[in-house]
């Protein structure tokens, strides 16, 4: 018999370290093994109990009403609030913008009025709900432009969106202003904490300063935080919290339209695992204010260390409000070879393509496990960047650039994929399928040179091609 748990691991091997804290996008590490240890335990453990009906699995129920309690306390929640535990943050997202365009019935097409910097999961709650995003520019400290903003609502908006921190930038949009914008067009000011709303609140706590952004500010009506980010859980869960059970309400959905049991759902699963709930929730009450209070002080640590000691040629975006750090490089090297250099070095930095007139970034999403390491970060940096400048920037050569120039993002057919697929040198060997090169830098500089709609067709074409069937 195969020993398939063995075959996991070795497959397992392949894939970027959950562990370890070198690993600076993705997975968020506390660096503490009982953590881990607790988290996978209570995901097994629960992982066939079904959350599709809390009345006949009342333990998930009460974990979800106790995780969603200590989220309140946490950001200042008043009585009234309410919330509920989704799959992950896009799901948050999803549900709130579902949630204010169902709760403005009267609004026959209904808009949102976000931040350009806001998560792209807006985007994709605009592709699924039909609520078209209208995208305001941000200011020079890539902070929400509410003046801009403001002149952007109009009687079809349902919902005004800041982010606590942006992912890209890792700075808090002036939530106050924004809350008030919304509060007197009366329309809902949804805050994504996604990644910032379980580690800023500890931040203030250590006398850091932090912009409000929580329910303390009147007009926010939603925010939403992802416990499987910094609140150091499990993957799979998210939080979304309303200020009053009137605004969750058009969130739930019910159906006895058959003959089955009435479907009755608070997200978008209807049978789903209890597992992440229950590994969200051990986490939560392992770790608890105490807990969370340290590791908050480690990864801030971590961040000012990273920031303080940056070798010569990288140089934050802006100063960061959070734990996301986003670096530019001058012109001697190239963003996406610093990070190739950095993953033959051991550590994953996200690369961020060129954005409205902005050069590529590096993000590092910085966890507590990394405070250990800080010192070979910043070695491994130094190196990267001379590596980088050694190899010189990555140079798209001129007819691959013609043939992007040249291609249709509306219209893109596989032909043409293929095409750039060998203009790129990216497929040698058809017959043997797609493989990653082993430096992406080449890759990412030829999609960079795309705009924002061809880069989201090639990379649909290359998932396409990803994924299939494989038939022993
Ligand atoms: C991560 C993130 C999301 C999306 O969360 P997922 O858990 O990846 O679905 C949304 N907003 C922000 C700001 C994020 O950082």
């Amino acid at each position: 018999m195969t020993d398939v748990l063995a075959l996991l691991r070795e497959m397992q091997a392949g894939d970027l370290p959950v562990h370890g804290g070198r690993t600076l996008a993705y997975v968020y590490d506390s660096g503490l093994t009982e953590v881990d240890r607790i988290g996978r335990e209570a995901v097994a453990a629960y992982a066939a109990s079904n959350g599709l009906d809390p009345t006949s699995f009342p333990s998930l129920l009460a974990m979800e009403n106790e995780l969603v309690g200590f989220a309140c306390d946490l950001l200042d929640a008043p009585p009234s609030a309410v919330g509920t535990v989704t799959s992950g943050g896009t799901e948050s997202v999803l549900l709130a913008v579902q949630a204010a365009r169902d709760g403005a019935p009267d609004v026959s097409s209904p808009n949102i009025v976000v931040p350009t910097t806001v998560h792209a999961a807006f985007h994709k709650a605009a592709h699924y709900f039909g609520v078209p995003v209208r995208a305001v520019p941000v200011d020079a400290s890539f902070r929400a432009d509410v003046a801009a903003m403001a002149d952007a609502v109009d009687s079809s908006t349902v919902l005004v969106v800041g982010s606590a921190p942006s992912y890209a930038h890792g700075v808090v949009d002036d939530i106050p202003a924004l809350a008030a914008l919304a509060a007197s067009r009366g329309i809902r000011c949804h805050v994504d904490a996604c990644i910032g709303g379980w580690v800023l609140p500890y931040a203030a706590r250590l006398g850091r300063s932090v912009p409000p952004w929580t329910f303390a500010v009147p007009g926010v009506t939603s925010v939403s935080v992802d416990t499987h980010k910094y609140g150091y859980a499990p993957k799979g869960t998210s939080l979304l919290l309303h200020r009053s059970s009137q605004l969750r309400r058009p969130q739930f959905f019910a159906s006895a339209d058959w003959p089955g049991y009435t479907m009755l759902n608070a997200t978008m699963q209807s049978t789903k695992s209890g597992g992440p709930l229950a590994g969200a929730w051990a986490v939560m009450r392992h770790l608890g204010t105490s807990g969370y209070e340290r590791l908050a002080a480690e990864v801030f640590e971590a961040v000012d260390r990273i920031v303080a000691g940056l070798p010569a040629g990288l140089t934050v975006v802006v100063p960061p409000d959070s734990t996301l750090v986003a670096l530019a490089c001058d012109a001697s090297m190239d963003a996406f070879t610093v990070c190739d250099e950095m993953k033959l070095r051991g550590w994953y930095v996200q690369p961020q393509m060129s954005y409205a007139g902005a050069p590529p970034t590096i993000h590092l999403s910085v966890s507590a496990a990394t405070l250990a390491h800080v010192d070979e970060l910043r070695l491994s940096l130094a190196e990267s960047v001379s590596a980088a400048r050694r190899s010189r920037p990555v140079e798209v050569g001129q007819g691959v650039a013609d043939f992007i120039a040249a291609l249709d993002p509306s219209a893109l057919s596989d032909d043409d994929f293929d095409g750039l697929l060998a203009a790129s040198g990216l497929l040698t060997d058809p017959s043997a399928g797609l493989a990653l090169p082993e430096r992406m830098a080449p890759v990412n500089a030829m999609l960079d040179l795309a705009s924002p709609a061809l880069r989201e067709a090639l990379l649909i074409a290359f998932l396409d091609r990803l994924s299939r069937p494989a038939r022993p």
